[in-house]
């Protein structure tokens, strides 16, 4: 069954589907479908193109055939139309929409039809057009749409919302492409979250990720406050290489206006001077059509120039200046105690654009990668505050060296410090303390050294203590300290004060005997030795 074709695919005489000839209605899908890919909204897309007054190219259904090309201004349906269009993705589909007569609008022509789910299409074949994105990429924007309709539905979607939470209204989920919306989970609602919605509305049980607020907003404070210190020019050099990418680009779509424009003014050209001069009639209205293709002409060089003025206004030194204002000024004015939550997210929304999250690249640690206003992109890692250590960063990490730091006969608290040295911290990003030691202990099972009594006789890694050094040699424990003292014995502190670590292997233990049975005296001699 043959489908009409949209403007970015032409039948060509064979019966066979290529692009559309025109390298301008190809170069401008691939502009809707590039600029999309950045910025997420088919709404941003639609004022991205009005902005830079780039008309979208359309063919109407009706009329004879082959039916020409119309260049608009762009609309939100138009561009949702090019994104939702399996067969830009090459895909051959029929039974995409249903007639609804409930919603047709009376003498409305078009109204009332309804898409429908791509489960309930009637044909699906894949791979049957030349593409202009794959369809992983179809899905990926399908994705997008949905969510951003949802959030649309909700209410202002980028607006800054009331709570504490920064990235409110700008956080993507990495994963689906769909908005995070806060929540509060909790016991009492008390730790806001970033919720991918999307999953949620098509698998009510289940959710894409959830994100807690805390470290994340605490990065992006981080990143953006040391970003724009005055002498980070990253971020501005950043924007500078990002403007002049997009401006090649955008001259590009402009050089193929300017050359369509042309080229019908010379076809017009060539019309009028192929008439007979003696049908005046003809060849008045062809010479008003020709002027009419200069003038548009003219006008799209007038437009062009102004373009470019505009353009290169956001290049100049000034700009770069009021940049670097920005950034000798932010600071300040982030953390002046008069500058509210809301103040903070409306100077977010100045520089940032959005920020994509995934919580499940990486255990217990969420990547973000930040859209600057300017263009350019930064990925970061935050660390999340999690709640089990299982789920931690560092929990292996931590679990290691407290096995090995009690393995060494240190206590609780000196385990704090040595971690809280080392730069660990708890998995909710608090400095240890004894009783966070004793609790970890307790959860790896790590049996209690007791600081009022004896020591073990000897340590796990083999080595003995000064009471189990006595004991395997058979004299007091003063013997051994003076022993390690003058170097008889080989033995090791993690620090000064904590237990002694004395290595004694076999060979060693039969010289100390031996030394012993050459000095020893009958008052030293202690009762029975433990067996080794
Ligand atoms: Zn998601």
């Amino acid at each position: 069954m043959r489908q009409p074709l949209p403007v970015g695919l032409t039948r060509l005489a064979g019966g066979e589907v290529g692009l559309n000839p025109d390298e301008e209605v190809q170069a401008r899908l691939h502009l809707v479908f590039t600029t999309f890919a950045e910025l997420s909204s088919a709404n941003a897309v639609v004022r991205y193109l009005w902005r830079h007054h780039l008309p979208l190219p359309s063919r109407p259904l009706r009329g004879p055939s082959p039916q020409v090309t119309v260049w608009d201004e762009a609309t939100l349906d138009a561009v949702i139309g090019i994104l939702h269009n399996p067969a830009y993705a090459g895909a051959y589909v029929y039974g995409r929409t249903v007639r609804d007569p409930t919603r047709a609008k009376l003498g409305r022509r078009g109204t009332g039809v309804r898409d429908l789910p791509m489960d309930r299409w009637a044909v699906l074949l894949h791979d049957r057009y030349p593409a202009y994105i794959s369809w992983e990429t179809f899905m990926v924007n399908q994705g997008r749409l949905e969510a951003n309709q949802h959030s649309y539905a909700r209410g202002r979607p980028g607006a800054p919302g009331r709570g504490d939470a920064l990235l409110q209204g700008i956080a993507v989920c990495a994963r689906c492409g769909g908005r995070m919306q806060l929540h509060y989970s909790g016991p009492s609602g008390e730790y806001p979250v970033y919720v991918c919605s999307h999953t949620r509305s098509q698998q009510p049980e289940r959710d894409c990720q959830d994100v807690r607020t805390l470290a994340i907003d605490r990065e992006i404070e981080r990143v953006v406050l040391e970003a724009l210190t005055p002498d980070t020019l990253a971020i501005a050099l950043a924007t500078m290489s990002e403007v002049e990418r997009e401006d090649a680009a955008l001259q590009k779509q402009w050089q193929l206006r300017l050359e369509r424009a042309r080229y019908e003014v010379e076809r017009a050209r060539r019309q009028y001077e192929a008439v007979e001069p003696e049908n005046r009639l003809v060849a008045r209205n062809l010479e008003t059509q020709w002027e009419e293709k200069l003038r548009a002409v003219e006008q799209i060089e007038r437009d062009y120039e102004g373009w470019r003025r505009r353009e290169q206004l956001t290049v100049t030194a000034d700009d770069r200046e009021q940049i670097l204002a920005l950034a000798q000024d932010l600071p300040a004015i982030w953390s002046a105690p008069t500058t509210t939550a809301a103040d903070r997210k409306q100077l977010l929304r100045l520089l940032i654009d959005s920020v994509l999250l995934d919580n499940r690249r990486q255990v217990g640690q969420t990547w973000l990668q930040i859209n600057w206003r300017t263009g350019a992109t930064t990925e970061h890692w935050a660390r999340r505050s999690v709640r089990s250590y299982a789920d931690y960063a560092d929990g292996e990490q931590i679990e290691e060296r407290v096995r090995t730091l009690h393995a060494d006969g240190l206590m609780d608290a000196a385990i704090a410090t040595a971690l809280n040295t080392e730069g660990f911290r708890t998995s909710h990003g608090q400095p240890f303390r004894g009783s966070t030691v004793y609790v970890l202990r307790k959860l790896w099972e790590l049996p209690t050294w007791n600081p009022l009594g004896r020591n073990p006789t000897r340590w796990p890694d083999g080595t003995y203590s000064v009471v189990g050094a006595a004991e395997l040699l058979g004299v007091f424990p003063g013997t051994i300290s003076l022993w390690l003292r003058q170097g008889v014995l080989h033995g090791w502190q993690i620090s000064a004060g904590t237990p002694w670590h004395i290595s004694l292997p076999e060979p060693e233990v039969d010289r100390l005997r031996a030394r012993l049975t050459r000095t020893r005296s009958p008052h030293m001699r202690r009762s029975g030795r433990p067996a080794s």
